[in-house]
């Protein structure tokens, strides 16, 4: 008697496209038949808008990695186009798989659309495992005290530490069984993620999506060379170097974990297992580590603040509409050189240095009071490491409505932040190399040079780089006033509640 042949699994790609330390994977090929890699695209369907421009330009280098990856141990992708749940069954009928095997994906519409496809999955008789794998905890592994989430960075930090990071990396398989024949598929060119004007030279300059180039990325960090004025950059000044934007301070893994091309739990091993490096530093970049972790936690249990501020107060925050200002931010040209220069970077590399970030992130909601949300769909078209649970967090933490946020009253000024973390104007006359000849003393605040300086560097206010679009003294109290009218009305409904009295049980 012959044993009929096992029946294939399907291994869903979505954000975690690698080999190495893939749980999902492995239980893919513990299932001991065939695994048939798939990968559907259905932006669509994606979390609150489909991948950006920049994520896009990623994504399909990141899939034609993954794709030669699979080659390599004798697999391949299987890519088709969505709706996902008929993509999905569809794929399931024509390959006759048992079973369906993906990582956790944590935004509320992958929540959904996971619930949908183990109902149609259960339905056939056909099995679904959603394996975590893309974090170091499960939003819903760590809680506080009280045995809700956590709403602040500092005892989810601890909790998490207490507990122990217990995930050891998996090594990448040798060979994942291929099934007698395969599914159709498009060609990754067929899913049009590719600019079709060419405006990313930058991003090609700077980044090589894909597993191999993600790990090459973190040994760099962890080498931890000497910058151009002998200081140690990488992993070595980390604790220091993360806050100056015009060295190469910190690992620019952001994309590479993302797209899920590392794993978390592989840098943060390396990270552990890497003795050269002072345990200040790598207790800071572990810090950082736990930011994301800290990010989807909060997006698992707030996935309202995607678009609503946490803080309820903020509800009614006199947010200005201002078009002109929001197109001068985002070209960079407000006139405030670490803005301009944190914003010229955003649109040539796809990428930020995170104090540049806050900088500008800051005068979008303070100086020029511009709804965070303008800001946060503006990061998610632009940024190659845009991030539902990241980008939510950062904006909702600057503009002071979020978990743990920024007191309101901290206003980042832009010309002390540039004076402070960028004092030789290294990293504004790289971006805004208008400004190049202009010497230290006026690098951040050209409008204060005498004439006679600019004029020998070159400058002419308004003409090669414009004047600050607004008074930082004036937006600053104007900000201050905002901020003070909704804790006004927040008092006022508090009062009004205590007076109230406890709110009656209904019968
Ligand atoms: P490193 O300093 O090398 O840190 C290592 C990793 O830790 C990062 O790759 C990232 O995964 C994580 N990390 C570091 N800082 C943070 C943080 N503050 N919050 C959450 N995770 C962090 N990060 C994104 O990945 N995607 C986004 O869309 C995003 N939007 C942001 C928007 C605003 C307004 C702000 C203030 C921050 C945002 N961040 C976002 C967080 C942070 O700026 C980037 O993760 C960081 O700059 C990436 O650079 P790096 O990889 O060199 O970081």
């Amino acid at each position: 008697m012959t044993r009929a042949a096992p029946s294939p699994t399907l291994l869903w790609f979505r954000l975690d496209l690698r080999l190495s330390d893939h749980p999902a994977l492995a239980r893919a090929i513990a299932g001991g038949g065939p695994v048939i890699p798939i990968f559907i695209w259905s932006p669509d369907e994606e979390a609150h808008a489909g991948p950006g421009a920049a994520s896009r330009w990623w994504l399909h280098h990141s899939l034609t990695a993954l794709q030669a990856r699979l080659r390599d141990v004798g697999s391949r992708l299987v890519i088709r186009e969505g709706p996902i749940l008929p993509a999905v069954c569809k794929l399931v009928d024509e390959t006759g798989a048992d079973a369906i095997v993906m990582t956790r994906r944590h935004e509320e519409s992958w929540r959904a659309l996971d619930d949908d496809v183990t109902e149609a999955m259960r339905g056939r008789g056909k099995a679904t495992h959603i394996v975590p794998g893309s974090l170091l905890f499960e939003p819903d592994e760590l809680h506080s005290r009280a045995g809700g989430p956590f709403r602040v960075f500092t005892p989810f930090w601890k909790a998490g530490l207490a507990r122990g990071v217990s995930h050891r990396p998996i090594a990448a398989p040798d060979a994942i069984p291929a099934p007698s024949t395969w599914p159709t598929s498009l060609p990754i060119e067929a899913l049009n993620l590719l600019p079709h004007i060419a405006w990313d030279a930058g991003l090609r300059r700077t980044f090589t999506p894909g597993e191999a180039a993600a790990r090459l990325r973190l040994q760099r960090f962890l080498r931890s060379d000497r910058g151009a004025d002998g200081s140690p950059v990488g992993i070595d000044g980390y604790a220091s170097g993360r806050d100056l934007p015009g060295v190469d301070g910190t690992s620019q893994l952001s994309p590479h974990l993302h797209f899920g091309e590392i794993s978390v739990a592989e840098v943060w091993d390396a990270v552990d297992a890497d003795g050269g490096a002072s345990s200040e530093h790598r207790t800071t970049f572990r810090k950082e580590l736990f930011w994301r972790e800290f990010a989807h936690h909060l997006l698992h249990h707030f996935p309202h603040t995607v678009t609503e501020p946490l803080r309820e107060s903020f509800r009614a925050f006199p947010w200005a509409d201002a078009p002109g200002h929001l197109s001068a931010w985002q070209r960079g040209e407000t006139g405030y050189p670490l803005v301009d220069a944190g914003m010229r970077q955003l649109w040539q590399i796809g990428w930020m240095h995170n104090r540049v970030r806050m900088v500008v992130a800051s005068f979008l909601t303070k100086h020029l009071l511009l709804p965070w949300r303008s800001g946060a769909a503006w990061f998610w078209d632009t940024l190659c490491d845009a991030d539902l649970a990241n980008n939510t967090l950062g904006w909702q933490w600057v503009a002071g409505s979020g978990a743990d946020a920024a007191p309101y009253f901290r206003i980042f000024h832009p010309v002390a932040q540039g004076e402070r973390f960028d004092a030789r104007g290294a990293y504004v006359r790289r971006w805004l190399p208008e400004l190049a000849r202009l010497p230290d003393r006026w690098i951040h605040a050209p409008w204060t040079a005498p004439s006679q300086v600019l004029a020998e560097a070159g400058i002419k206010l308004d003409k090669t780089y414009p004047a600050p679009i607004i008074d930082h003294s004036w937006a600053r109290q104007r900000a201050l006033s905002a901020y003070a009218s909704i804790s006004a009305a927040a008092r006022d409904a508090n009062a009004a509640a205590k007076q109230r009295g406890p709110a009656r049980q209904p019968r």
